[in-house]
């Protein structure tokens, strides 16, 4: 796809850090990371986001779990981070070629931090 930032980077035509590779998916070094470990594993194909993701391209978010464990382990991280997947404008999607974010190296706490756990 003309224009997206990590169509281009799939291509090898943009550079990026790449951590790891799968059939269908490539793990890269976020350039901006907000945790000690901040990866991003990115679908090779144009899905626009996991919302966007047809019957027949299902098997792609599962290379893409299965390429964020491996990571996890890569990066030492393998008994405790986080996913997350943004999607749409109200999301905060910003890139809209799915990618999962893979957060940790540290303790990440609750994700919304003003609820209360428990009951
Ligand atoms: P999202 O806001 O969920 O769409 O996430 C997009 C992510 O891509 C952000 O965390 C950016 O820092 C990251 N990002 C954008 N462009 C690049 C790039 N060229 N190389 C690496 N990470 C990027
Ligand atoms: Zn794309």
């Amino acid at each position: 796809m003309d224009d997206c930032v990590f169509c281009s980077i799939v291509a090898g035509q943009l550079p990026a850090e790449v951590l790891a590779t799968s059939s269908e998916a490539i793990a890269i070094q976020d350039r901006n990371p907000v945790a000690p470990v901040h990866a991003l594993v990115i679908s090779k194909r144009h899905v626009e986001s996991v919302h966007a993701i047809g019957k027949e391209d299902e098997h792609v978010l599962m290379d893409c779990l299965r390429l964020v464990r491996h990571v996890a382990d890569l990066q030492g991280v393998g008994d405790g981070y986080r996913i997350l997947s943004n999607v749409g404008l109200q999301g905060g999607q910003t890139v809209f070629h799915l990618h999962i974010h893979l957060l940790g190296g540290t303790e990440l706490g609750p994700l919304l931090p003003s609820k209360q756990g428990g009951t």
